[in-house]
Formats: C-alpha cells, sequence, structure tokens
C-alpha cells in the first residue's frame, strides 16, 4: 500500500482525538447518526482529517437515511483509494484517503445517479470547509 505520507502510530496517536483515531487508524465505524456533518448543507469541501486532502465535494452529498454522510463520487478519483475488505463475513469495498491511507468508510453499488454509488463515510474521518458563497 502507497501513500504519500508516512507517520509513526504516535504520530497519529498525538494528532487525532482517540475517536478518530480509531476511525481512521484502526479501521473503526462511528455510530450512526452521530456526525454533525450529516447536517451539514452548506456549499464547501469535505477534506480527510488526517492530512487535509481533498476528497469529496459539498455537490456530491446526499440524504442516504443511513445516519452517516454520503457521497455520491469523491472529488476526483486519485483523491481516494479502496480496497476489498472482508471483514464480518461480507465483502465490502473500504475507502481510504489516497495521500495518508486513512481509512474514511466504505462504498456501496446502491447510490444515486449519475454513479450508482454510495460512499458511507464517517463524519469523524472528514473535516468540511465551507466555501465562500460570494466568491
Ligand atoms: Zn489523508
Amino acid at each position: 500500500m502507497m501513500s504519500t505520507i508516512e507517520k509513526t502510530d504516535s504520530e497519529w496517536r498525538q494528532q487525532l482525538s482517540p475517536e478518530t483515531y480509531h476511525v481512521t487508524r484502526e479501521h473503526g465505524t462511528e455510530r450512526a447518526g452521530t456526525s454533525p456533518l450529516n447536517q451539514e448543507k452548506r456549499h464547501g469541501m469535505f477534506h480527510c482529517v488526517g492530512c487535509g486532502n481533498a476528497v469529496f465535494p459539498s455537490d456530491a452529498k446526499f440524504e442516504s437515511g443511513t445516519g452517516w454522510p454520503s457521497f455520491y463520487e469523491p472529488v476526483a478519483p486519485h483523491s481516494i483509494g479502496t480496497t476489498i475488505d472482508h471483514k464480518f463475513f461480507m465483502t465490502r469495498t473500504e475507502v481510504h484517503c489516497a495521500d495518508c491511507n486513512s481509512h474514511l468508510g466504505h462504498v456501496f453499488p446502491d447510490g444515486p445517479k449519475p454513479t450508482g454509488l454510495r460512499y458511507c463515510i464517517n463524519g469523524v474521518a472528514l473535516e468540511f470547509m465551507p466555501e465562500d458563497e460570494d466568491e
């Protein structure tokens, strides 16, 4: 697995809150409905909490009803990476930041048009930066 940002485990523990560390470095999942980003409706960009890499645009966000921030596509194909995950006897596609390898969530083939994909992302793995509406 190649990523451009390499940090030691203790560096990540210092940088991240315990919950964020658990989700992004140990492939955890936040409790559904707990992320304030579920309600985030402003125009802007969602960045990787580990390194600030832009990962999902607000334009691709949709209300999935799952309790996790959901997107139908990343900001660019190379901004994220995916791996097949066989946890819990299910085959799922894991989604991570292409730059620092932080685990973000999973992608499922039951999303809306135009991609038909549903990127189900942990809010704690994201940092939202609103765009200035006047620009
Ligand atoms: Zn990152």
